[in-house]
């Protein structure tokens, strides 16, 4: 249960009020740890983007799933939360999820549909 270390890359985490992110380009992985030690990514991404608003479906060009849904931040202090995760990378967010942004929206590409809707039912 210890963070994922490699020869090649750093995994730093980055807190982001009770939650803290650690990802990695290199490793395009995403692990998720509270005060409390590891949480599951969906309860982290709840956390962290359940106050998103959906924005719609995007052509998934380039992402790991066939359905890619964008999400905006409701205000600036929510948005900055993207600003912890590498742009324009796919990152393995949990099982089935994969999660990326260009600063200013966030996209989840997802194989199971019902993530999406555990998310949004979070808000
Ligand atoms: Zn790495």
């Amino acid at each position: 249960m210890d963070i994922t270390t490699s020869t090649w890359c750093e995994h730093k985490p980055v807190w982001l009020g009770r939650i803290a992110v650690s990802s990695c380009e290199d490793c395009a992985q995403i692990e998720w740890f509270s005060n409390n030690g590891p949480i599951d990514s969906s309860e982290a991404m709840a956390a962290l983007f359940g106050s998103y608003d959906l924005v719609g479906p995007l052509d998934a060009l380039g992402a790991p799933a066939p359905q890619v849904l964008a999400y905006a931040p409701p205000n600036g202090r929510k948005r900055r939360y993207l600003d912890a995760l590498p742009k324009h990378v796919w990152l393995k967010a949990g099982p089935s999820l994969w999660m990326s942004h260009d600063g200013e929206m966030l996209l989840l590409a997802t194989t199971q549909p019902m993530l999406f809707e555990n998310l949004t039912r979070g808000a």
